[in-house]
């Protein structure tokens, strides 16, 4: 989608570090790190937000996960653990209308909101 910063990641119009990338899922660094590792898993496919995911596109949210599962195994962080995270809506603070996980790891992360 035109004007949109992660699709511009997706065709390369806007550099990124990626650390994955398969038909239908790219990985890439945050510009903005939280964490000491603070990686963004998001769909080639433009989704404005988890509102908007239909049903014929919910594979891509499995699909997600399997990267997500692969990435943690690449990056080493499978033993120490990560945290997930997906912002959705106004009251998340979700800034980049393309729907987006964020997974942080390479310390304690503390400050569990749920759990
Ligand atoms: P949100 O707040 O929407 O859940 O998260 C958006 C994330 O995208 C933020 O953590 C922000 O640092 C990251 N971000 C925004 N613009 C860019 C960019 O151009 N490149 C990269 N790599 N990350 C970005
Ligand atoms: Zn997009």
């Amino acid at each position: 989608m035109e004007d949109c910063i992660f699709c511009k990641i997706v065709n390369g119009d806007i550099p990124s570090e990626k650390v994955y990338e398969d038909n239908n899922v790219v990985a890439f660094k945050d510009i903005n790190p939280a964490a000491p590792i603070h990686i963004l898993v998001i769909p080639k496919k433009h989704i404005a937000t988890l509102l908007e995911v239909k049903e014929e596109d919910s594979y891509l949210i499995s699909e997600i996960f399997k990267a997500i599962n692969t990435i943690a195994k690449k990056l080493n962080i499978d033993k120490d653990g990560f945290r997930v995270i997906a912002n959705c809506g106004k009251n998340s603070g979700q800034e980049v209308m393309h729907i987006h996980f964020h997974v942080l790891a390479g310390k304690e992360l503390g400050d569990k909101i749920v759990g």
